[in-house]
């Protein structure tokens, strides 16, 4: 029986993760569960799945939810609580918290030797050499969730990483794929959180409209691999089918096709190394699937994929920079205080701006982190 702790219980992929559970039962037990705001939806996760833990936001979300079960478990609260959480007993942690509060409980869960199911996009965006480092110190089996990380995975299996040529990531190209920037000038939240083939969080799919999610995962990929930039290629394919490729030194290509379905990398985190059958789940059909097509990503349109790209090759804080004025421009757009374009703009001015820290602490991560938000929010709040 596997115990499992889940941060971020109540959002897009901790829900998923817990559906994905219910088919192998009697295969995992579901030690902890953190939510932040939605304590009407932890509670029912706790009348379901009976953990010993959970962690909410602060002391008032954790009266609420006192008052909303029978059950007298443990309650932890805040950062610390999130941070605390994973040191209870457990053999995985699934990271699917949103935004660098994800960070410090995912250090510690590897310090605990733990083993990590990633969902989370900022630990290795921002800390991606300190957490790799650490995760091949202690030994841990570092799972991506993500579907593009878990098809490279997935095409990697058996085979010689020193025959690697490419990597090849596929992006969907979000609900504006071909359009220009002066298309762009005006599209509004509502169209932007309109994703053809996903249903997710919104942050991440504002993320996927700007083409910044797939700079993200260009920089998990270079970590989780441990592969360089040059080596690591976007190629936009709107089925959402293929979820990525490897390359190999012979000119062989091996892909891994899947319905557009969080549930199947998952899955694949949870069991691996082995596969299992999940209920509810749609299976290829090849003969309602007659298409599948590529195009190069507009990088001068989508300009945020350029910036990541161009983060990653400076290396140290500069990812966190990215980062952290993503998160902000995002929000801004969010509550409709900047336009679209803007998000890139704001990003690249923040990149400008900072001194690059090149060998950081987790402390100065941190630190840029804060900075960087502060400096944007003070500047464009008002
Ligand atoms: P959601 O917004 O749906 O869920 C976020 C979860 O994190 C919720 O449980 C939320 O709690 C909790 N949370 C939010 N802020 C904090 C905080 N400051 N401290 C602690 N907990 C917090 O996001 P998704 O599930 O879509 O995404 C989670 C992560 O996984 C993101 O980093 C995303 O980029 C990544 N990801 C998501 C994919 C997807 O298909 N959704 C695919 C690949 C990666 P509450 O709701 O209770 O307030
Ligand atoms: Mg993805």
């Amino acid at each position: 029986m596997k115990r499992v702790i889940i941060l971020g219980a109540t959002g897009s992929i901790g829900t998923q993760t817990l559906d994905v559970i219910k088919n192998f039962r009697d295969n995992f037990k579901v030690v902890g569960l953190t939510a932040y705001n939605n304590v009407d939806l932890l509670a029912q996760q706790i009348e379901e799945f009976n953990p010993e833990v959970v962690a909410v936001k602060d002391e008032n979300k954790a009266y609420k939810l006192k008052a909303k079960i029978n059950k007298n478990i443990e309650i932890l609260t805040g950062q610390k609580g999130l941070q605390n959480i994973v040191e209870y007993e457990a053999d995985l942690v699934v990271v699917a918290v949103e935004g660098i509060a994800g960070l410090l409980p995912t250090v510690k869960a590897i310090e605990r030797g733990k083993d990590i199911a990633l969902a989370n996009k900022e630990v290795l965006v921002t800390a991606g050499k300190i957490v790799m480092d650490l995760a091949k110190k202690k030994k841990i089996n570092f799972l991506p969730v993500d579907s593009e990380h878990s098809a490279i995975l997935q095409c990697l299996r058996g085979n010689d990483k020193k025959e690697i040529s490419r990597l090849i990531l596929t992006a969907s190209g979000g609900p504006f794929r071909g359009m220009k920037y002066e298309d762009l000038k005006k599209v509004t939240v509502e169209q932007t959180l309109r994703h053809p083939n996903w249903k997710m969080g919104k942050k991440i799919t504002v993320d996927s409209a700007t083409l910044m999610n797939k700079g993200f995962e260009v920089i998990e990929a270079k970590w989780l691999f441990d592969i360089s930039e040059d080596k690591i290629d976007v190629i936009v394919h709107p089925q959402s089918i293929i979820h990525s490729m490897v390359e190999y030194i012979d000119g062989s290509v091996i892909a891994q096709l899947a319905t557009a379905d969080m549930r199947i990398p998952i899955q694949y985190a949870l069991n691996y190394p082995t596969r299992n059958y999940i209920n509810g789940i749609n299976f290829l059909d090849f003969s309602i699937t007659t298409q599948l097509t590529f195009e190069k990503p507009d990088l001068e349109t989508f300009r945020c994929l350029s910036l990541a790209y161009e983060a990653l090759k400076i290396g140290g804080t500069m990812t966190t920079v990215l980062n952290a004025a993503d998160e902000i421009a995002v929000s801004l757009f969010l509550n409709k205080k900047i336009e679209f374009l803007q998000i890139a703009e704001i990003i690249e001015e923040s990149m400008k701006e900072h001194n690059n820290i090149q060998n950081p602490t987790l402390d100065d991560i941190i630190n840029v982190d804060k900075e960087v938000k502060e400096k944007i929010a003070k500047k464009y709040m008002r």
